[in-house]
């Protein structure tokens, strides 16, 4: 089959792989019907995790048909049309039954890469280095899906690929960071970073009753789907002195209620093993990542929260006696997304809530490898490509 490579930094290939077959009894082959780069993808593009190997597969927002089904598999079949979050949950560990999937004890099998560095280890998840599992990715044709019941989620038929396929990731991590604000009527909720994650956290923060959602980024087609799509008001970064002046003004010199990092790159994996030093060079090359975090903590209001979906590897400067001070509530977490995806599907069916106006560019899997050029560079106001194998 076909399916996108990791080779080398900045070097991702379409090649002939073999096709994935049933490993164990719970697990189903998906014919992947849609995916879509993430962020988070860029980092081991750009070089900056460290356990990639030459011939990954990569990806790990998909959605598809079920093509191969394990003896042990209840409730999937072969033909349904399923999402699949990103993160793969056993449905079975005490963190998966407290509904907090991305820290599942069991879906990484890689746990000496991570230990070293988290003290402990994360779920694994598709096509996302060696330390989180080493789990062959979704830019291809077909995927293995391990504990299939437990991450296979039917998509409604009313719904088209494009309104699905989000909730795998992107959809369910902004949701994930609105839920995390415990929104109340009359709250405003600030949200740094207007990519995929950013939109779909300042839509669900006003579906969750926010009275006023504040985006925040330079890109001026970003913000303009801000304003349209979540109804957001918006702060040009680049227009203003001060960010953190800026919100005061526009609430009565008080604050937001609550603030969402989601810069740049998307909500997946800090630094894998033996990465310190890589990290502090990526957070040399991406200060103002640790920047937007600063700012959130300096301009949420007393008492506030704040929500973390952006990436940090090893953070210097973490003005902790700020959020200490101030009494923040700090909320993070990789995407439990086994825990919202039935919900976004209900919004999207009811049509609450449509995140097709991310997916900017369809190709073919054939063309991915320019996708993810038009993806880093954001050319051609890409917000997002998705790709049909
Ligand atoms: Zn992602
Ligand atoms: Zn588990």
């Amino acid at each position: 089959m076909r399916a996108l490579c990791w080779h080398d930094v900045n070097d991702l290939r379409v090649d002939d792989v073999p096709e994935p077959e049933l490993v164990n009894p719970r697990d189903v082959v998906l014919r992947v019907t849609m995916t879509t780069a993430c962020g988070s993808d860029l980092h081991f593009i750009d070089g900056y995790l460290p356990t990639m190997r030459e011939g990954d597969v990569i990806g790990h927002e998909f959605m598809g048909e079920v093509a191969e089904v394990g003896r042990k598999v209840e409730g999937v079949e072969e033909g349904d049309r399923v999402v699949v979050p990103s993160f793969i949950g056993c449905g079975r560990c005490g963190y998966c039954q407290d509904d907090l999937w991305s820290l599942c004890d069991n879906t990484n099998p890689n746990a000496a890469l991570q230990e070293p560095v988290l003290g402990d280890t994360t779920a694994g998840i598709y096509g996302y280095t060696h330390a989180f599992g080493g789990y062959a990715g979704s830019h291809a044709e077909y995927v293995r899906v391990p504990h299939a019941d437990e991450n296979c989620f039917h998509v409604p038929d009313e719904l088209d690929d494009e309104q699905a396929l989000f909730a795998s990731d992107a959809w369910a991590t902004g949701y994930m960071g609105a839920d995390f604000c415990d929104i109340e009527e009359g709250d405003t909720v600030a949200v740094w970073g207007c990519g995929g994650v950013g939109l779909m956290a300042q839509q669900s923060a006003a579906l969750m009753g926010a009275e006023r959602v504040i985006g925040i980024d330079r890109f001026p087609e970003r913000l303009r789907l801000a304003e349209r799509e979540a109804g957001s008001e918006t702060i040009d970064y680049t227009a203003v002195d001060s960010v953190v002046d800026a919100l005061k003004a526009m609430t009565g010199g008080r604050g937001p209620d609550a603030c969402i990092d989601a810069v740049g790159m998307e909500a997946h994996g800090t630094g894998p093993a033996h990465a310190y030093d890589r990290a502090k060079q990526q957070l040399k090359l991406h200060t103002d990542r640790g920047e937007a975090l600063r700012q959130a903590i300096v301009a949420c209001r007393k008492g506030g929260t704040l929500s973390i979906l952006g990436v940090y590897g090893l953070m210097d400067k973490f003005p902790l006696g700020i959020v200490m001070n101030k009494g923040l509530t700090v909320r993070t977490a990789q995407q439990h997304g086994q825990r919202y995806v039935p919900d976004l599907l209900e919004y999207a069916a009811e049509g609450e809530m449509d995140p097709s106006y991310l997916a900017t560019h369809e190709l073919e899997l054939e063309e991915s490898p320019r996708g993810y050029e038009l993806f880093k560079h954001k050319e051609d106001s890409c917000v997002r490509p998705v790709f049909v194998p």
